[in-house]
């Protein structure tokens, strides 16, 4: 996948005419529509900023949002492989599909380890509220070694659930230690990401 840096890397010719633009939100990596752009749909998403399709039932250009005002604010779009299929990452300005949905897939392609790498934005914005409003400020506030004290005791409370049959505590208990070692992660200024690259460096050894 390359980003997408002049309008023409794509190959438009294939499908006369037509390129499949598939839109993903870029901070929950929901995918939220599938849509098709020629060449004139994507030079004006390009030019305003909002995701414009050639859209085939109504046989002409059609900016996502034109009359809903839930438009989809574009970030970033990237070519596929063989450069006849988009990936448009957007901020959506409202529900995206029609029928008042997040996503056109009513959330059902939304796999809960994705939901990860929305947990670490929602825990980088909240280390920014005021400590009186959030959890998560207030614990940052209070400096790294009480973070990473937090995630001992997390860890200690995993251990004692796994002996007993409590499965529902343990489950809880994990989801703790999981969420307090990311925000441990943060407050050194790493994510999970770089933790799962590690695993699989050593998986590819
Ligand atoms: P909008 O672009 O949001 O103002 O919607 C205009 C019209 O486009 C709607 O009445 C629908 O017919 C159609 N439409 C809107 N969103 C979608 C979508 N996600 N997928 C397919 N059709 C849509
Ligand atoms: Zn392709
Ligand atoms: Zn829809
Ligand atoms: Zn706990």
């Amino acid at each position: 996948m390359r980003k997408l840096t002049d309008i023409n890397q794509v190959d438009f010719e294939k499908e006369n005419g037509l390129v499949p633009a598939i839109i993903q939100d870029l901070k929950t990596a929901k995918v939220l529509m599938l849509g098709y752009m020629n060449k004139e749909a994507l030079e004006k998403t390009l030019h305003t900023g909002k995701v414009t399709f050639f859209s085939r039932s109504k046989q002409r250009l059609w900016t996502k949002g034109e009359t809903s005002e839930n438009y989809l604010q574009l970030k970033s779009v990237a070519v596929d492989c063989d450069s006849d299929s988009l990936l448009v990452l957007v901020e959506p300005k409202g529900p995206t599909c029609h029928t008042g949905s997040d996503t056109c897939w009513d959330e059902i392609n939304v796999n809960n380890i994705q939901f990860l790498s929305y947990l670490t934005q929602v825990i980088k914005e909240r280390k920014q509220l005021p400590t009186d409003e959030s959890y998560v400020a207030r614990l940052f506030s209070k400096g790294i070694n009480k973070v990473a004290q937090k995630v001992g005791e997390e860890a200690v409370e995993v251990v004692i659930e796994a002996k007993d049959n409590d499965e529902k505590l343990f489950l809880n208990e994990s989801a703790d230690l999981l969420f307090h070692l990311m925000m441990l992660l943060e407050a050194k200024g790493y994510t999970l990401n770089e933790v799962v690259s590690i695993l699989k460096e050593r998986h590819d050894k």
